[in-house]
């Protein structure tokens, strides 16, 4: 077990400021005792083994924090319950399934209750009806490997150990070029409500919470399952090389607008205790086909040091491919800008990127990850075919391009000044990109940190919306101010 206690003293005064008021601690309110008065099995205090491994579960040692319990529920009738207590008595608390975002304090907290989703395993295929129904508490190697068995797959994460909280965001997925973001390819949401109440939303059923749900985060209720659409997986190749910005560029602009079958994920590392500069670039093609197509055979005619391309009709495995060297317990940060695919501001991205990870290598475990992933007019219209989202990404006449900078540090001890120079870098290039008119307003939820100001990207109509929203379904506001994370701008 990590030592939380010493390490949320390590937490910015800056980020502390951000997570949720203590509402209750002057009524002496033990939030966990209400809990474990209901629930004593599923109540799990610090120095029990439960609690130890729920600590665990964080990928950014920042974010693991200090609650006072974890409460760990089977079923919905359970969240149901606990989240009308936690309500009515104003206790601070929060939500993780997988614990992957890197945002501190947006699925833990310091002294209130954790809700860990962790047993929320359901993953039930209906291949009649294209449907994979998913437990929140599940992991996407799981959900993956419940599909492959069938031979089909949702429009899920591409990483084997993130959770489903990406479902809330946007979701970048192998299958964005042909189907869209992950969330677009939810039907339906089974949601608990701030009073306790429980609800499906679907195009049928709430059509304003199911729609808000489209990129609203943790503003409206605990989501206990998640209805995806699943599509055939023919036989398809997929592989690991190094990439050049051109051939991202042509990728953005080109192979992902017009060869919808392709996915890549251009990926261009730095590793400090090397000094090496390393670049990796999964691909997968969702069609049968002997051979690479045109718009993939660029990417094996440049010079590449390591391969794993095959013919396979099974994802799980690639899922664990991808996930290989991503482990829990460093300090992360993420941040991420939006612009329009520039050939040019591409290079000069991974030029400048680099200088800023070589004056960091000396930092202990230091990497320094970025991408660049396209958003294409084809995926906006499929998002409107099926009842739009949040994301205010309507009327895009050319591919946008998701750019990410992760950075990572051992200690947490030295990611104080490592996070805010990191800031300092992605906002000095987001000045840039507006200088040149290369700048989208749009920041994607799933790579955010704490302090981007994620849903007012969506822009005032979206935000409108999800405030109405917000209002109808929880009209004390408690997602919004017991509930830490990417919040409604009210
Ligand atoms: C190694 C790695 C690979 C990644 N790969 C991808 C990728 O391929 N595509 C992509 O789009 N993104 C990717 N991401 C980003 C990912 O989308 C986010 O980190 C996402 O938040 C992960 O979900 P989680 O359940 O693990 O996170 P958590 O940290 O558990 O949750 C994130 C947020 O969602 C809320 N939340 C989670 N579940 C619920 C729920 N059921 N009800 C209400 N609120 C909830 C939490 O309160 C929290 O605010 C990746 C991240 C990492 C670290």
């Amino acid at each position: 077990m990590r030592q939380t206690s010493s390490l949320f003293a390590l937490v910015s005064a800056a980020v502390v400021s951000a997570l949720p008021a203590p509402h209750n601690e002057a009524r002496q309110v033990d939030c966990c005792a209400i809990l474990a008065d209901v629930f004593p099995d599923k109540v799990n205090y610090p120095g029990s083994s439960r609690f130890s491994q729920e600590t665990d579960a964080f990928w950014s040692s920042t974010c693991s924090l200090a609650p006072n319990c974890f409460f760990t529920p089977d079923v919905t009738a359970e969240v149901a319950t606990a989240v009308g207590l936690l309500s009515s008595n104003e206790c601070r608390f929060s939500v993780r399934a997988g614990g992957h975002h890197s945002s501190v304090g947006a699925a833990s907290n310091i002294g209130g209750v954790t809700i860990a989703l962790t047993n929320f395993k359901q993953r039930d295929v209906d291949p009649v009806n294209n449907i994979v129904s998913v437990g929140p508490g599940n992991r996407f190697h799981e959900v993956y490997a419940a599909t492959d068995a069938y031979h089909k797959v949702a429009v899920l994460g591409r990483y084997a150990q993130v959770g489903t909280g990406l479902l809330l965001g946007a979701g970048l997925s192998y299958l964005n070029n042909p189907e869209g973001l992950s969330i677009d390819n939810i039907v339906a949401h089974e949601v608990v409500l701030a009073n306790g109440t429980v609800v499906i939303a679907s195009a049928d059923s709430h059509p304003d919470l199911h729609k808000a749900l489209k990129g609203g985060g943790n503003n409206f209720g605990v989501v206990t399952r998640y209805d995806l659409k699943i599509f055939d997986v023919p036989e398809y190749v997929l592989g690991a090389m190094p990439y050049y910005d051109n051939l991202t560029y042509h990728y953005h602009v080109d192979a992902a607008v017009n060869d919808k079958f392709t996915h890549i994920l251009p990926q261009w590392g730095f590793n400090g205790a090397t000094g090496q500069r390393e670049s990796f670039t999964p691909f997968l093609y969702l069609k049968q086909q002997p051979t690479l197509p045109p718009s993939l055979q660029p990417w094996v005619d440049v010079p590449w040091v390591h391969n794993t391309i095959r013919q396979t009709s099974v994802l799980t495995p690639l899922a664990f491919e991808n996930h290989d060297g991503y482990f829990n317990g460093d300090a992360q940060q993420q941040r991420t800008i939006t612009i329009f695919a520039d050939r040019e501001f591409f290079h000069e991205v991974s030029d400048r990127f680099h200088q800023f990870a070589q004056s960091w290598a000396h930092i202990e475990g230091f990497y320094a990850l970025h991408c660049k992933m396209p958003i294409t007019p084809f995926m906006v219209q499929k998002s409107i075919e099926n009842g739009g989202n949040v994301l205010g990404l309507e009327g895009i006449e050319e591919p946008l391009s998701i750019l990410y900078f992760g950075v990572t540090a051992r200690n947490i001890e030295d990611s104080e000044a490592l996070f805010a120079a990191h800031e300092e870098f992605v906002e000095n290039l987001r000045g840039i990109a507006q200088e040149r008119g290369l700048l989208h307003r749009y920041i994607m939820w799933n790579y955010s940190a704490f302090n981007q100001a994620v849903i007012d990207s969506y822009g005032p109509d979206n935000v409108q919306f999800l405030k109405d929203v917000a209002e109808a379904y929880d009209p004390n506001g408690v997602f919004q101010n017991l509930v830490g994370g990417q919040k409604i701008p009210f």
